[in-house]
């Protein structure tokens, strides 16, 4: 059993930190943020107070942050990580971050002679909790496979897509991908609503088809059932499609769809969707038209 630190106690990292410490590791935990901290601690685990301090007393690094610059501030900036290193020392970084950031920091570790391996996930809270998670793992091969038995503890599935910055590469298209399928599903359900067909009648008659898909399942149901709560929060999802579309016009992709969807998000977060599923974007469709995508009444 390792000696693990664990920084970034939220929605996420919190349950993957209790079956680490369920699996018998040892936990050194830290967040800004006390509430994590106290939930972990009452499990067993040791909280410190700095992110340099966990650093010093851990094997293995696991830091799971909202986005790229927390990454960067965590691990190379003052007090943290990286300023606690010593000998041995390995890094999973498991945030939802810009790949670029992600080579950097990557680039940034090994100057200091210590390894990282990028790990984000896919499963929602669900999944971080029933330690089913999706990872999506780039770096050295040979560090995943060192780093299994702690990321097997989290995960319903390992893949390897490849050098630093080719998980988090993969992880963009999933969340491009369900942003914009999303939208279509909104889109033409109102479509088919406003034409008289109600949209359970739709969902029924389609799902088992080619349209088919967990995105319909899901993310309709929440239209259905008037309940926006976060799942994956909005807000989350806009930082998503931000570090995509940054990514795609790097490298000269052309991403339309993302940008419109994008739109979308932003102007549902303004009005106080943020905190809400990132499902809540079907509300913009359904304000278009003045309908909602509700259950049949009978
Ligand atoms: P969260 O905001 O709930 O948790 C992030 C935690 O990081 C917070 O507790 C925050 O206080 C802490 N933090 C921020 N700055 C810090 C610092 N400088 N030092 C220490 N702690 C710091 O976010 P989450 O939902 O747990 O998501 C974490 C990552 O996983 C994100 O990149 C997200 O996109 C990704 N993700 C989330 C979900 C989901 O369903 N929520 C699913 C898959 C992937």
């Amino acid at each position: 059993m390792s000696a693990i630190a664990f920084i970034g106690l939220g929605q996420m990292g919190a349950p993957m930190a209790k079956n680490l410490l369920k699996a018998g590791h040892e936990l050194f935990v830290y967040d800004v943020v006390p509430k994590g901290v106290e939930e972990l601690v009452a499990c067993g685990a040791n909280a410190m107070d700095s992110n340099k301090a966990v650093a010093q007393k851990s094997d293995v690094v696991i830091t799971m942050l909202p986005n790229s610059p927390h990454v960067k501030t965590v691990i190379l900036g003052a007090d943290g990580v990286l300023e606690g290193r010593h000998e041995g020392m390995k890094i999973i970084e498991m945030s939802s971050i810009a790949p670029l950031a992600t080579k950097e920091v990557g680039a940034a570790c090994a100057k200091a002679g210590v390894p990282m391996l990028e790990s984000p996930v896919s499963g929602g809270e669900i999944g971080a909790i029933n330690g089913t998670l999706a990872l999506m793992c780039g770096g050295e091969e040979s560090l995943l496979e060192e780093m299994r038995p702690i990321l097997e503890v989290m995960a319903g599935t390992i893949t390897y897509c490849g050098a630093l910055g080719a998980g988090n590469t993969t992880k963009l298209v999933n969340q491009h991908i369900i942003a914009v399928e999303t939208a279509a599903v909104a889109e033409a359900f109102v479509m088919g609503l406003k034409a008289g067909v109600e949209p359970e009648v739709v969902y029924n008659a389609i799902r088992n088809g080619y349209a088919g898909s967990k995105v319909l399942d899901g993310k309709l149901a929440m239209a259905m059932d008037r309940d926006f709560k976060a799942g994956f929060r909005l807000d989350l999802h806009i930082k998503d499609l931000t570090n995509a579309l940054e990514t795609g016009h790097a490298l000269g992709a052309a991403m339309p769809l993302a940008s419109l969807v994008m739109d979308e998000m932003k102007y549902m977060s303004a009005i106080g969707a943020g905190s809400e599923d990132s499902a809540a974007v079907m509300r913009y469709y359904e304000r278009l038209a003045g309908v909602e995508l509700t259950r049949s009444k009978k």
